[in-house]
């Protein structure tokens, strides 16, 4: 069977298999097998890849940053040459069909065209003759080693607005990914050295707690970025930041679709069908609520969404027709299937049901059928917690101001997006909704590369953002350097009292 080792590269290299001797399997959820195993790794293998990240870092960190960009723009090329091999294997393993797994591995290598802009992003402040003889500058310098912890659902993507963005920062990079979908992330790690970085710049330690903890508990790891489920995210938020670390960790999500009575219900309605099933729902900006404002808006849309929802393909990953695959484990489906039992038994309405669906020629594959739940309200946990599969929930909201009411007040906060061709509202909407990203007229409301990526409320903990100059932010730490140079003697201020430039 094939396995999936640690990339851990440098002096203190050796066998990068794990000492733990734990491993964990990886399936191939088209067709329900195992497909390989990932060594799960532990503390004592974590020091070997922290001895070579130490070894690399100052002279990285004192490489220019035009040429800490020249990697970048080689790593890039070397993705987008080995692109189609790198969908194929992410989809095989995680269970996206291929032309989304090719999104996932571009809305990642978008974060590294960023980076390549790293010299202009570095760039600090100046302020001449702040005083007389002085000025004030400051700079933006790496952290050293940061680390990465990432979840099972965009293995390209996520991995790469993390390590992109902190090393061209000038930091060396630990990048641990969920061990349900290890190896696009190993051959990431494999790229970048082929692209000239230098050994122990990037390295991928896989594991389950263990190894996380071993990252949270690490002295020489000043940095961790997260992303998974919330209950996860605020443990490591809690232990790293214990820990005196710089901690960003985003969790889930349960994101709105507003319907205003005014929007376009065929555009709305193949919009959602997109963002609530595309990826089988496995996305932290998938749009699994539907919030259409009045009853007949609410009949309206329903009407339509019915032979739109029946008319989805599921299909095998890599079936080029398919809308999308199967979820990621087995474990995943009882509890997809488990949830819309839940649902039922609340009293939400299952308007079109997904559970005990089969593929034929694949009956072992993971796959869930799309399914919509009509009448679904707040105090149903079903609405409350995640379910992160094929399921599209409507809950009616009798106006506006309830329709902002719903995603502000719900635990979590990641996305949100509004339907509508009413500016003022949509305006409105925008600027009084409780939640991080807002998509008006746009379903799934990823920033670009350039903007920034945060969540609030229980989808992020921390207060800076992933990617752009936020996430420059993160990985750096801000010098300020005030000098004076005074035209001969001194300058007879009384150097007793707190200086001041009036
Ligand atoms: P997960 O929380 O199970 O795993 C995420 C990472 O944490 C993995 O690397 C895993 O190995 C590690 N981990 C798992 N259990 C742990 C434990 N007990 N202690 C320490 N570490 C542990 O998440 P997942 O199922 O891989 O990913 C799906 C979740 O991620 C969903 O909740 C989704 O909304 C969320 N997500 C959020 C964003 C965002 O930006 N907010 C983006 C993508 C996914």
């Amino acid at each position: 069977m094939r396995q999936v080792d640690h990339f851990i590269v440098g002096g203190a290299g050796g066998s990068a298999t794990s000492s733990s001797g734990r491993t964990h399997k990886i399936w191939n959820p088209s067709t329900g097998e195992v497909q390989a195993e990932v060594a799960l790794g532990d503390a004592a293998l974590l020091e070997r890849a922290v001895a070579n990240a130490k070894k690399v870092q100052p002279e990285w960190a004192a490489t220019n940053p035009q040429r800490r960009a020249r990697i970048m723009f080689a790593f890039k090329e070397l993705v987008e040459k080995h692109k189609q091999e790198l969908a194929e294997l992410l989809s095989s393993e995680h269970g996206k069909v291929v032309d989304d797994a090719h999104g996932d591995v571009q809305r990642g290598l978008e974060v590294i065209e960023f980076a390549c802009g790293i010299p202009q992003a570095l760039k600090g402040e100046y302020t001449q003759g702040a005083g007389p003889g002085i000025d004030v500058y400051s700079m933006r310098q790496p952290l050293g080693i940061g680390a990465g912890i990432t979840p099972f659902n965009f293995p390209a993507m996520i991995p790469m607005w993390m390590f992109g963005m902190a090393i061209a920062a000038g930091n060396a990079f630990i990048l641990k990914p969920s061990e349900r979908d290890p190896s696009v992330p190993v051959r990431l790690a494999e790229l970048f050295l082929e692209a000239g970085a230098p050994e122990g710049l990037l390295q991928v330690v896989h594991g389950d707690k263990e190894m996380v903890d071993a990252i949270l508990d690490h002295p020489d790891i000043p940095a961790i970025s997260f992303v998974g489920s919330s209950d996860i995210a605020q443990y490591i938020y809690a232990r790293g930041s214990a820990n005196a670390k710089r901690v960003q960790a985003f969790g889930g999500a349960k994101n709105h679709g507003i319907v205003m009575p005014d929007a376009d219900l065929d555009q709305v309605v193949n919009d959602l069908a997109g963002a609530a099933f595309g990826s089988a729902g496995e996305r932290c900006m998938a749009l699994p609520v539907v919030v259409p404002v009045g009853e007949d808006t609410a009949d309206r849309l329903r009407e339509k969404l019915i032979p739109a929802i029946e008319g989805l393909r599921v299909g095998i990953s890599t079936d080029k027709d398919a809308h999308y695959g199967p979820v990621v484990t087995p474990e995943h489906k009882a509890r997809v299937e488990g949830w819309i039992d839940t649902a039922e038994k609340e009293g939400a309405e299952v308007v079109i049901d997904g559970r005990g669906f089969t593929l034929q020629g694949y009956e072992k594959g993971f796959f869930v059928g799309p399914t919509l739940l009509d009448r679904v309200t707040t105090d149903m946990e079903s609405y409350k917690e995640e379910i992160f599969g094929p399921v599209l929930q409507i809950v009616r909201a009798k106006d506006f101001e309830e329709a902002v009411r719903l995603p502000s007040e719900h635990q979590y906060g990641n996305g949100v997006a509004i339907f509508t061709r009413n500016g003022h509202a949509a305006r409105e909407f925008a600027s009084r909704v409780n939640v991080g990203m807002v998509g008006i007229n746009v379903p799934i409301p990823v920033p670009v590369s350039y903007h920034s990526f945060g969540g609030w409320k229980r989808s992020g903990f921390g207060d800076i953002d992933q990617y752009g100059m936020e996430g420059l932010r993160f990985w750096t730490k801000s010098k300020k350097v005030t000098q004076r140079w005074p035209d001969g003697g001194g300058d007879g201020s009384n150097a007793f009292v707190i200086p001041t430039m009036g």
